[in-house]
């Protein structure tokens, strides 16, 4: 396996499946059952899961709603659906722990980096819950920063895309896809990766970013592999 710790994000959204909200169980279940297939190669994982799916603070506030008081409730957001993961993979036997940025002590333990290392080092799936804590922040820079302090080797940002493109191949036909990329070129080209406070926070601390679609069945594994799946942003 070309990583031994990896950093697992997953966008809310992704949870909805065909849905236009909340969680869809078939693929929570898909999703768990592709990391159980990284697991059983003795890979450690965390993951950081977002809320976009259920609430979004920027989503609240042009609608009137203060800003802070919604982002609360996006990270709020983001510990129910951490939840719900954590349900899918011990369904399947899989040893989990759900830490959280913020203290809801009857479902989840509060974040504390020396513990999620212990439970990583012990093979226990760490996930993350309510991004950094902080309003204003994204969980894609919960991911970078959780990723950082329990020294993570990749940032696996599962998506529904499959990588970094030239252009957004949505609108562009002639868009085409970068299999390996550096930050610099990145920033130099204007594309878009992670928002910026993510992506800064990676770039300064040298830890790479692998964009791919987590949708199609077996890529999370290639990913580990070290195969040309999606886009490595280094
Ligand atoms: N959020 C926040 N601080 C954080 C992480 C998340 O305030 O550190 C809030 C913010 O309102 C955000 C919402 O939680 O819109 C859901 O997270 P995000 O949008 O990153 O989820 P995703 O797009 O990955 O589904």
């Amino acid at each position: 396996m070309k990583y031994k710790r990896i950093l697992l994000k997953l966008s809310g959204e992704a949870l909805m499946g065909e849905n236009q909200y909340g969680i869809d169980p078939k693929r929570l279940a898909e999703y768990a059952e592709e990391i159980r297939k990284i697991h059983e190669q003795g890979i450690e994982i965390a993951i950081v899961i977002g809320g976009g799916n259920i609430f979004r603070g920027v989503a609240g506030a042009s609608e009137g709603m203060d800003r802070v008081q919604g982002d609360y409730m996006g990270m709020l957001a983001t510990v129910i659906n951490g939840m719900a993961l954590q349900g899918a993979l011990e369904s399947i036997g899989l040893l989990t722990r759900l830490q959280t940025a913020l203290k809801i002590e009857a479902v989840a333990e509060p974040y504390i980096k020396r513990r999620a290392v212990r439970h990583l080092e012990k093979g226990r799936i760490v996930i993350f819950g309510a991004g950094t804590g902080n309003p204003y922040f994204t969980t894609d820079t919960a991911a970078v920063l959780r990723g950082i302090e329990v020294n993570a080797d990749v940032i696996l940002k599962g998506t529904r895309v499959d990588g970094v493109y030239t252009a957004d191949p949505e609108k562009d036909s002639s868009a085409t896809k970068f299999d390996l990329i550096t930050f610099s070129e990145v920033l130099k080209k204007g594309l878009n990766v992670m928002d910026t406070t993510a992506f800064t926070l990676s770039q300064e601390n040298k830890l790479p970013i692998v964009v791919f679609d987590m949708n199609k069945q077996g890529n999370l594994l290639k990913v580990c592999k070290g195969e040309t799946i999606g886009t490595t942003v280094y």
